[in-house]
């Protein structure tokens, strides 16, 4: 960044110092500074403009510099800094403390050279290089934190929650029901002969259809107490939160019937089309259910599904495996 670039607000009420003032600037050949002649003229133009440096006077007509300074700083943004920069003919110790303190980071006394002047803008522009190169860092390293979250519980090949994630979340939804008394329901899906797809068809084909599958299935999960996650391999789990068993029946259902509309052919199975075969089971939370026990009786009653022939949902009970 160019010193030229800099943009500069002056809030003073002496026109012969704004004089003064734009003479060192334009020497430094910095454009033509913004100007405000009190306190409420200067928050207003920065609210607006949002100016690198504020040189401020600290007696005024209306508000005095220090409520100034305190106020821009309340106005700024997370990532926002402006250099504040009194100037003044009020020279004691103490003021100099009282400007720092309201958020000062200069404080030089009237009347005062050109060259101190040209040298502290020239360190206050170092300053603002600084901080903009810290704030663009900041914002990288957000964003590859973001990526790793999102890595770290979206299963790589279908985009839906992970076993992680589930884990996590079945854990969070499962305290959350049993504070609200409400029934959480599991349901455990597995595409059928998915063995002999892939030996059929090949593993890309067999990942596609794994995807096709999983969006589904997500798309039968849209509340923010639902969750479609990718158990591993060919297995799917949703957890449905506030839903009994009934409801978690009728979903399963639907899912079953959205992967037989996808009709992807598959030899092995009884509708030639893939098919899903599914385990329910709901329990209303309390403290002796076990999450792994849930987990159990949901595989169990998969397990009965894909006995019983496959392209199926079967309704479990907790606690019965
Ligand atoms: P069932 O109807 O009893 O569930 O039979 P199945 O063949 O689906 O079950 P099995 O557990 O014997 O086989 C699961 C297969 O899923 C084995 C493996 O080849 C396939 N599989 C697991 N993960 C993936 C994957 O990420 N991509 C592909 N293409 N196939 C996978
Ligand atoms: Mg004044
Ligand atoms: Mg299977
Ligand atoms: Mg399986």
């Amino acid at each position: 960044m160019q010193v030229e670039a800099l943009k500069i607000l002056v809030v003073e009420d002496s026109k012969v110092t704004v004089k003064v003032l734009n003479n060192y600037l334009a020497a430094m050949q910095v454009n033509a500074p913004l100007v405000a002649e009190n306190g409420t003229q200067a928050l207003e133009i920065y609210e607006r403009e949002r100016p690198d440096v504020v040189l401020l006077d600290i007696k005024l007509p209306d508000i005095d510099g220090f409520e100034v300074a305190r106020k821009i700083r309340m106005m700024e943004g997370e990532h926002e800094w402006a250099a504040i920069i009194f100037l003044t003919a009020m020279n004691s110790d103490e003021d100099l403390a009282h400007g720092i303190a309201a958020g000062g980071d200069d404080y030089l006394v009237k009347p005062v050279s050109e060259i101190v002047f040209h040298a502290k803008v020239r360190a206050m522009q170092r300053l603002i290089e600084m901080q903009r190169k810290l704030v663009d860092v900041t914002q990288k390293l957000d964003g590859a934190n973001a990526e790793l979250l999102r890595l770290s519980t979206t299963d790589a090949l279908t985009g839906i929650a992970n076993r992680r994630s589930l884990d996590h979340f079945l854990e969070r939804e499962w305290r959350r029901c049993l504070r609200m008394k409400k029934p959480l329901s599991l349901v455990m899906l597995d595409i059928d002969y998915f063995k002999l797809f892939n030996d059929k068809y090949g593993h890309q084909a067999g990942d596609d259809c794994l995807k096709k599958v999983a969006d589904q299935i997500a798309r039968a999960a849209p509340r923010a107490t639902d969750l479609a996650a990718r158990y591993g391999g060919e297995e799917f789990t949703l957890v449905l939160g506030e839903t009994d068993q009934d409801g978690a029946m009728w979903i399963a259902e639907r899912v079953r019937q959205m992967v037989a509309e996808l009709k992807v052919p598959h030899y092995a199975t009884g509708s030639k089309f893939v098919s899903i075969s599914c385990g329910v089971v709901s329990v209303l939370p309390e403290e002796n259910v076990s999450l792994e026990m849930l987990t159990k009786s949901a595989d169990a009653a998969l397990y009965q599904a894909k006995r019983s022939g496959r392209d199926r949902v079967v309704a479990g009970t907790y606690g019965k495996f």
